[in-house]
């Protein structure tokens, strides 16, 4: 059993869909990603089936996997997009997407970024610092536009999660401090260049429990009750991404839980009305993808084996930045005994950091087809060129199709633009 429905072992051979892994390797090299179309619409559908005709808005997290492909097939969906750079931006906009689902978000923008996102006219910027509200009014008003705000609110509650992942605590650098954020609206009133439209907080990835969100919410209540004693209304509020998924056993919340859940204690204080937003990204992408590897060396050792593969660090940094756990999958499995050695699975790159998974039972020869599971979200979109290893090719499967939705790097464009001192 693997961790998705999409990626399963028919007649003993790991498929994606209904094409066999190895005949992908075979094609298309090693390391690969591989994508499963039908997988992106199952989690899509989760959230859709989740909103039973309420007013609610996916924006998908788009930083978990922002290639095109990827972003169209949830745009004709009919997603939205949480967006953290002027460069997801240009993403958005190259398939065609609706600004007017977009929110913008990050602790960094820059002001080419807001003029950006204000010609494009997105939804709403989610402002996380009074500095930043600050440049947001200039530039609105040096450029002619009026922009929407919501001020991001750091609720200071426990995720539960990797303390990397965990964003939604006074130690993080993220948002506003929830008792500061009245003054600020305040301020974001003074500037005719701003409309205040909503509130918002992301608390964190990767969250398995809908207590943490609930806890957030009941602080985001309070807040909303007293802004409107001011006089100032919203119409949406944003609650964020952070849902987990199934990397191994955890059995993470729904969006049907989370969403009931929100609604009955919006309803419960009179708030209904509000539009919900959600941001989420690996919940929608994490499971629908798998790093194809090929085993290069075995290297039994006295304290450890190892099995050296062609992916790496550069591929997939999760385990060495947040000692993530991946499940890997014998592309065509052996049997095991009680015999079968233990082993780390290491890439190439000079770096003890540099490891995909660690003590695993595998029946391995050289050559062997490994498939490194739940790398559709934070795989390709943290990879790197580091050694310069050209970065691997992308496939999306969809039943008996494949396609190419990037090809793999070659050695040359890694370093065409370079140039040696004349
Ligand atoms: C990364 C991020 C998300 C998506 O988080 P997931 O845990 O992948 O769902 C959503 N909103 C913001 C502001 C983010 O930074």
């Amino acid at each position: 059993m693997t961790v998705s429905s999409h990626f399963t072992h028919k007649n003993g051979l790991l498929h994606a869909e209904n094409v066999p892994l190895d005949t992908l390797a075979a094609h298309h090299g090693t390391p690969l990603y591989v994508y499963s179309r039908a997988a992106l619409k199952e989690a899509w559908d989760s959230y859709q089936s989740a909103i039973k005709g309420r007013n609610v808005l996916i924006c998908y997290g788009m930083k978990a996997n922002s290639n095109l492909a990827v972003l169209n097939e949830f745009r004709q969906w009919g997603a939205g997009f949480d967006i953290v750079s002027g460069g997801e931006l240009a993403r958005v906009l190259a398939v065609g997407g609706d600004a007017s689902k977009v929110v913008f978000s990050g602790v960094g923008k820059q002001a080419w970024e807001m003029q950006a996102a204000l010609k494009a006219g997105v939804k709403c910027f989610n402002v996380e610092s009074e500095a930043e509200l600050d440049r947001l009014a200039q530039v609105a008003q040096e450029t002619g536009h009026i922009a929407p705000v919501s001020l991001r609110v750091n609720p200071d509650v426990d995720a539960k999660t990797h303390p990397y992942i965990s964003t939604g605590l006074k130690e993080n650098k993220f948002g506003i401090a929830i008792e500061a954020a009245l003054a600020v609206y305040e301020r974001a009133g003074t500037y005719p260049s701003l409309r205040v439209v909503g509130l918002d907080c992301h608390i964190g990835s990767q969250i398995t429990e809908v207590s943490p969100y609930l806890d957030a919410l009941e602080k985001l209540i309070q807040l909303i009750k007293t802004l409107a004693q001011r006089g100032i209304n919203l119409h949406h509020l944003d609650l964020g991404g952070g849902i987990g998924i199934r990397y191994t056993n955890e059995q993470p919340l729904s969006p049907g839980e989370l969403i009931d859940k929100v609604f009955a204690t919006l309803q419960a204080h009179g708030l209904d009305h509000l539009q919900l937003v959600l941001e989420p990204g690996r919940s929608l992408v994490g499971n629908a993808g798998a790093l194809l590897t090929r085993v290069q060396y075995l290297k039994p050792g006295d304290a450890r084996n190892f099995a050296i593969v062609d992916a790496a660090m550069n591929d997939l940094i999760r385990p060495t930045l947040y000692e993530a756990w991946h499940d890997v999958e014998a592309v065509s499995p052996r049997e095991t005994g009680p015999d079968t050695p233990v082993y780390d699975i290491v890439g190439p790159i000079c770096e003890s950091g540099d490891w995909l998974a660690r003590q695993r039972q595998l029946n391995l020869q050289p050559h062997d087809l490994l498939a490194i599971m739940s790398a559709g979200a934070y795989a390709f979109s943290m990879s790197s060129q580091y050694n310069t290893r050209p970065r691997a090719a992308e496939i999306m499967v969809d039943g008996q199709q494949v396609h190419v939705v990037r090809p793999r790097e070659t050695v040359e464009s890694l370093f065409e633009s370079e140039r040696i001192l004349p």
